[in-house]
C-alpha cells in the first residue's frame, strides 16, 4: 500500500492548478491525522470554473468529437487510473476511514469499472435516432439528435466520493458536455487526483474541473449558477431539497439520488444462515454509511428471538481495526459530529422503549482512542414509528423491529418517507417476487444487498431521489432531445399554408 505525504492540492480551474490563501483540512477519520490539505474555492471560483467549462463546451474541444473518440479517450483515462489504483484506494480512504477491502473493491474498484461502462455507452448510444415520416399536415421525415446539455454541475457526498462523482462525470463526459465538480468537504482528494489523471491522458483543458468548497457558498452558487444546465446531486433529503430550489431559479435539470431507510425484510421461509449474515451485510458494510443500507430489519414475530440471538453471535465477529490491514472489517464513521450524532440516536431510541443487545458505544482499545470509532450495534423492541427507525443514522446501527405477516412486512417497510432500496430474504422465488412488487423502492434485492450493477438503473423513490444514474439510458439524464424536421411535401402547393394566408392571391 502507497502512504502519503501530508501535501496540498490546489484546485483544477481551466486545466490550471488554482490555489487560495483560505485552505480545507482533510482529516483520516480512523486516527485524526491531517493527511492533506486543499485549496478551498468560492463562489468565484465556481464562476471561473463554470465559465471555464463554458468556453470548452463551446470550442467543441470535447463536445465536437465523435462519440468514439471520446469513448477511446475515456477508457484511456479508465486504464491510466486503474494503473495509479493504490494511490486512488489511499486518497479514497485516508479521507473517508473506508478499510482497505471496501476502498479497493467497492469505492475505486467499481468507480473505473463504471467509469468504462459510461465510456463504452458513448460507443452504443444512439445520439441521432430516426423519428417518424409524418404525413400531416404536410409530408415530413424528422430525426432526434440526443445533443449535450453544455456545463454540468457534480456535488458530491463523503461516502463513495470517486464512484459517485463518475456516476455524474462520466456520462457527462460521454454525452460530450463539460463538468463542474463540486466535491465533499471531507474527501475531495481522489476526484481531484483522476481529474488530473483525465488531463495527462487526453481530457482537454476546461472540460472537467474541480472546485473543493463549502456547500453553502460553493455548492449554492454551483446549484443556482445561470449557466450550468443540470445539476447532478448525491446526498441528504435535507441539502437534495435546498439543490431543487437553487436550480428552479434558471429551471435547472436535476438528478438527485438522497438518503435512504432500506428495510430487510425476511419471511418465515428464509435460509437463515443467508439471511442473517446478509442482513449484517446489508447493514454493517462500510459501518453503514452507504445510503441503501438495509438499515431496519424485519423479522416474523415466531423467528424474532432466535434471529436476533444470531444476529448478535455473528455481528460480534466483525473485526474492528486499523483501515489499511487487509483483516480489518470495519472503519470508523466519518467525523466527530456524526459519531455523536450516532450515539444520540441510540440513546434517545433506549429512552423510548429500545433495547441494545449488543454495540451501542465506542469500542475499547489503544486503536480506539483516537478517530471516530462506533460499534456494530443492534437494537430491539424497536417500533417503526421511533425516530431511529424513520430518520437516516448513517451509521452501524441495526434495528429489528417485529411482524405479524407478510402484509405487516409490507406496511411497515413502504411506511417510510424513503424509497431508496429494500431485500426480502426467502427461499421461495416467487413469493420473494410478489414482495418486491408491493415494496416501494428502486431497488429490491432477493437473497442479496448492495447489489449496485452498472447495467442497472439506481435511484429513489419517493424522498430518496429524482431520475436515475446507472443503466443502459444514463445518458438520457445528460443529453437533451432536439428534433429536426425535414419538409418532403414537394412543394408549396402541399403547404396547409393557407391557414393563415387564404387572401394573399386575392
Ligand atoms: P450532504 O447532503 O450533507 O452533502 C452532500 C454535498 O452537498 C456535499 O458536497 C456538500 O458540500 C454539499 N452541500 C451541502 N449544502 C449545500 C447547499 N446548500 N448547496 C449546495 N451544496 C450543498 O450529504 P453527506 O453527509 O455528504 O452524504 C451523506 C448523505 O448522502 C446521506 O443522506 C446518504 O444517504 C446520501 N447518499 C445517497 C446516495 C444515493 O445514491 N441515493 C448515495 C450516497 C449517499
Amino acid at each position: 500500500m502507497t502512504s502519503i505525504d501530508v501535501q496540498h492540492y490546489p484546485m483544477l480551474i481551466g486545466g490550471e492548478a488554482v490555489d487560495t490563501d483560505d485552505t480545507m483540512t482533510i482529516v483520516d477519520p480512523s486516527n485524526e491525522s491531517v493527511v492533506a490539505t486543499t485549496a478551498k474555492g468560492d463562489a468565484t471560483h465556481i464562476d471561473a470554473a463554470v465559465a471555464a467549462g463554458k468556453a470548452a463546451f463551446r470550442s467543441g474541444v470535447w463536445a465536437g468529437k465523435t462519440p468514439q473518440e471520446r469513448a477511446s479517450i475515456m477508457r484511456a483515462i479508465a486504464d491510466a487510473a486503474n494503473d495509479r489504483i493504490e494511490e486512488l484506494v489511499e486518497l479514497e480512504m485516508a479521507a473517508n476511514g473506508a478499510t482497505v477491502r471496501q476502498a479497493t473493491g467497492f469505492h475505486v474498484g467499481y468507480a473505473l469499472a463504471h467509469f468504462t461502462y459510461f465510456a463504452d455507452l458513448a460507443d452504443t448510444y444512439a445520439f441521432a435516432r430516426p423519428g417518424p415520416i409524418s404525413s400531416f399536415p404536410t409530408l415530413a421525415q424528422s430525426v432526434v439528435h440526443r445533443e449535450p446539455i453544455g456545463v454540468v454541475g457534480a456535488i458530491a457526498p463523503w461516502n463513495f466520493p470517486l464512484l459517485l462523482t463518475l456516476w455524474k462525470v462520466g456520462p457527462a463526459l460521454a454525452a460530450g458536455n463539460s463538468v463542474v465538480v463540486k466535491p465533499d468537504e471531507h474527501t475531495p482528494l481522489s476526484i481531484l487526483k483522476f481529474a488530473e489523471i483525465a488531463e495527462a491522458n487526453g481530457l482537454p483543458k476546461g472540460v472537467l474541473n474541480v472546485v473543493p468548497g463549502d456547500g453553502r457558498d460553493a455548492g449554492a452558487r454551483l446549484a443556482s449558477h445561470p449557466d450550468i444546465g443540470k445539476i447532478a446531486f448525491t446526498g441528504s433529503t435535507a441539502v437534495g431539497r435546498e439543490i431543487m430550489k437553487l436550480a428552479s431559479g434558471t429551471v435547472k435539470e436535476v438528478t438527485l439520488e438522497l438518503g435512504g431507510k432500506g428495510p430487510s425484510i425476511v419471511l418465515d421461509d428464509a435460509d437463515l444462515d443467508m439471511a442473517v449474515d446478509g442482513v449484517l451485510y446489508g447493514c454493517f458494510v462500510y459501518s453503514g454509511q452507504v445510503c441503501e443500507s438495509g438499515t431496519r430489519a424485519l423479522v416474523p414475530r415466531s423467528l424474532h428471538d432466535e434471529f436476533v440471538e444470531r444476529l448478535v453471535d455473528r455481528a460480534r465477529t466483525i473485526v474492528m481495526g486499523e483501515t489499511r490491514d487487509w483483516d480489518t472489517d470495519m472503519g470508523p464513521v466519518i467525523d466527530g459530529k456524526q459519531q455523536a450524532r450516532i450515539l444520540q440516536y441510540v440513546g434517545e431510541a433506549v429512552q423510548s422503549g429500545a433495547t441494545v443487545v449488543t454495540g451501542g458505544g465506542k469500542p475499547q482499545g489503544d486503536t480506539f482512542e483516537r478517530g471516530f470509532w462506533i460499534e456494530p450495534t443492534i437494537v430491539t423492541n424497536v417500533d417503526n414509528s421511533m425516530a431511529i427507525a424513520r430518520e437516516e443514522v448513517f451509521g452501524p446501527v441495526l434495528v429489528v423491529i417485529a411482524y405479524d405477516d407478510d402484509d405487516d412486512a409490507v406496511s411497515i417497510a413502504n411506511d417510510s418517507d424513503y424509497g431508496l432500496a429494500a431485500s426480502v430474504w426467502t427461499t421461495d422465488n416467487s413469493r420473494g417476487l410478489g414482495v418486491a412488487a408491493r415494496v416501494e423502492a428502486g431497488s429490491v434485492w432477493i437473497n442479496d444487498a448492495h447489489q449496485i450493477n452498472a447495467e442497472a438503473p439506481f435511484g429513489g423513490y419517493k424522498q430518496s431521489g429524482v431520475g436515475r444514474e446507472l443503466g443502459p439510458d444514463a445518458l438520457d439524464e445528460y443529453t437533451q432531445a432536439k428534433t429536426v424536421h425535414l419538409d418532403l411535401s414537394g412543394g408549396r402547393e402541399n403547404k396547409p399554408y393557407d391557414i393563415l394566408l387564404s387572401h394573399a392571391d386575392d
